[in-house]
Order: structure tokens, then C-alpha cells, then sequence
């Protein structure tokens, strides 16, 4: 079967026209994994939304098709972003295929360089600019309303419209919400689509909602301590950010789920990424491992009470940051081109 995509596939749910392109990637229907390893240490049934499976490789794909489509269908000539790295990498690739000129902003030398890679190919014009992702996303606001530009971050409505469809998708592999949707927060965008996505759902389908857990890394978690972060920093690069745009909302999906939002370290999220990897067969970004981390976290303060059903949405691909990857733990071991040598190295 070919894929639908997203605005095909959930047309009926989102802010979409007879005008507007049917455009897609491939985007969205990514695969919800059990996590065994996980689901033994924490005592509870866990799944993972595999988001880095997206053409992209992150979720943004599935809000970057929406806000792409609407962009063309309301003539712009060109979208403008500022980012971390995967929205820069969706918006180049989703406004080559709408036919629109891509402007993308990020923080000089703080992005991945698999997202900077994928930024260039597609085609964006790319400018670094001397200040980190709040201050891109503010000249991207100035920028974009003087000049007629579509903003396409997650301040753009309907991008948080195209990603609450993950939350659609997991209730119907579950056949019901989990307890609890566990998620790395940034800009916030994310956690207040999937409370959206849940909540058009429970409507519509008469389903529990699930608790939302978001979590962020420690050196930029402005919605744990309550106030923004002027120098955020952590090796998450995707989450390194001091002063979410979509505060609010995260705010409310906690609040209105019962859930949390808490803050954890690079050290943390370093374990989980490993765990994931080697545990479960998982190559996720540092970010996305946060969710994870957050859950182990949590377990080891007694706060997780066993047998929930839990999903831990992993927002990209681990492929992205391969500097990460090879930095944390790379033993390569170099051998004489003989079965001998090889014999001897793996005890054979
Ligand atoms: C964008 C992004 C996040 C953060 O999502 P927000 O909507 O900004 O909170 C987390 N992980 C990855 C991989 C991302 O690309």
C-alpha cells in the first residue's frame, strides 16, 4: 500500500481545504515499539513511537507537512524558521517539495551536523547567526511579519494541528491512551499537540486521557524552575532551549493531565541514550533519550507506580548526531587483515 501521509490520513481532524495541496513525504503511520529491556526495568508495559522513522528523521515532519501545505495554499513566496537543527532540516525538505524558497536561522556551531547536512541538501538558505535558538526564533518573528514570510516554527498553528496526529496514531495501535505519554520538552510545541491530539481523540472516541510527562534537560529546563534560562546548555541540542514559545500550553497539559514536567541531566540522558542502543536495539538523538531518562529517573524516586502502560515518544533519529554518538563511547580496535588476528581478538 502506498502511504498516506498525513494530511491524506487524517484530513477529517485538521484545518485542511479543497485548495489545499495534498502534499506529502511519507510522513507519519511510525512504528510503535515494545521496549522490552525498558519494560523489565521499570516494571511497567513500555512502548516506543519510533518518530525518527519520519523522512526527516523527527516528528517535525508530521507538523511541517500542515504548515507547508497552507503556506502554498496561501501564496507565500517564501517560509522563514529559526532552529535547532530537525526543523531546518524538515522545512527545507517540505518546502522543496511545496516549490517554496526555505530560510532557515540557526545558532552558529550548536547544531547537529547530520540536521546541517540534511538542511544544505534539501536546499534552504542557511544562516548562522551569532546568538543561540531564542534570539533565531525572535528575528525570525521580525523578520517573517515585516516581510511576508510564513513562519513555519511550532508558533505557526498549524504545525501543533499536523503533530497531534502521533497522539491519534498511538491510540489507535493501543486501542486506548497509555497511562502515561512520556516526552522530551523544548520549545513546547510537542507536549501541547499530543494533549491536543489526545484530547480530539477522547472526544470523539470516548477514551482515558493519558498523564503527560515532559522532560528537559537540567542546564535548560526554564519550564521546571519557572522562569526562562538566558544561556541554556546541554548535549541535547534539539531541547537547548531557555525560553519556550508554546509555555502555556505545556503548562496546561501538565496541569490538566495530572502529569509533570521535570528536569534531567546529560548524564542521565547519555545512560539512556546508551540503554536504548544497546539494550533495545534503539538509535534515538540525545533529546529524545530525555523521556526515557526521565522515566528511569523517576522509578528511582519511587514515583512510578509499576504496571502502567507507558509511551515514550522518540522525537529523532540517532544518525542526526553522530558526533554524540562517537564522542560518548567509540572503541574501535584496528587488526592485521588475517583470520588470525581475528581469531585471537574475539577469543574464537
Ligand atoms: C524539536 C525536538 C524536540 C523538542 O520538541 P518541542 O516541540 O520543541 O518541545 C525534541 N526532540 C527532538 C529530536 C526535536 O527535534
Amino acid at each position: 500500500m502506498s502511504q498516506r501521509g498525513v494530511i491524506q490520513h487524517y484530513q477529517q481532524y485538521l484545518p485542511i481545504t479543497a485548495r489545499t495541496p495534498v502534499l506529502t513525504l511519507g510522513e507519519g503511520d511510525t512504528p510503535l515499539v515494545r521496549a522490552n529491556a525498558l519494560s523489565r526495568a521499570l516494571d511497567c508495559d513500555v512502548y516506543l513511537k519510533l518518530e525518527g522513522c519520519n523522512p526527516t528523521g523527527s516528528f517535525k515532519d508530521r507538523g511541517m507537512v500542515v504548515a507547508m501545505a497552507k503556506a502554498a495554499e496561501q501564496g507565500a513566496r517564501a517560509v522563514i524558521c529559526a532552529s535547532t537543527g530537525n526543523t531546518s532540516a524538515s522545512a527545507a525538505a517540505y518546502a522543496t517539495r511545496a516549490g517554496l524558497k526555505c530560510i532557515v536561522l540557526i545558532p552558529s556551531g550548536q547544531i547537529a551536523r547530520g540536521k546541517l547536512a540534511q538542511a544544505f541538501v534539501y536546499g534552504a538558505r542557511v544562516l548562522a547567526i551569532d546568538g543561540n535558538f531564542d534570539r533565531a526564533l525572535e528575528l525570525t518573528r521580525e523578520l517573517g511579519e515585516a516581510h511576508n514570510l510564513a513562519i513555519v516554527n511550532s508558533i505557526n498553528p498549524f504545525r501543533l494541528e499536523g503533530q497531534k496526529t502521533a497522539a491519534f496514531e498511538i491510540v489507535d495501535d493501543l486501542t486506548r491512551a497509555p497511562d502515561i505519554l512520556a516526552l522530551p520538552v523544548g520549545n513546547a510545541g510537542n507536549i501541547t499537540a499530543y494533549w491536543k491530539g489526545f484530547n480530539e481523540y477522547a472526544r470523539l472516541k470516548n477514551i482515558a486521557l493519558p498523564q503527560m510527562w515532559g522532560f528537559q534537560a537540567a542546564g535548560a529546563a526554564p519550564l521546571v524552575g519557572g522562569a526562562p534560562v538566558p544561556n541554556p546548555h546541554t548535549i541535547a541540542t534539539a531541547i537547548k532551549i531557555g525560553n519556550p514559545a508554546s509555555w502555556a500550553g505545556a503548562i496546561r497539559a501538565r496541569d490538566e493531565s495530572g502529569g509533570l514536567i521535570d528536569a534531567v541531566t546529560d548524564e542521565e540522558i547519555g545512560a539512556a541514550y546508551a540503554f536504548l542502543a544497546a539494550r533495545e536495539g534503539i538509535f534515538c538523538e540525545p533529546a529524545s533519550a530525555a523521556s526515557v531518562a526521565g522515566l528511569l529517573k523517576k522509578q528511582r524516586e519511587g514515583k512510578l507506580a509499576r504496571g502502567k502502560t507507558i509511551v515514550c515518544a522518540l522525537t529523532g533519529n540517532g544518525l542526526k548526531d553522530p558526533e554524540f554518538a562517537l564522542a560518548s563511547d567509540a572503541r574501535i580496535e584496528t587488526l592485521p587483515a588475517t583470520g588470525d588476528a581475528l581469531r585471537r581478538a574475539l577469543d574464537l
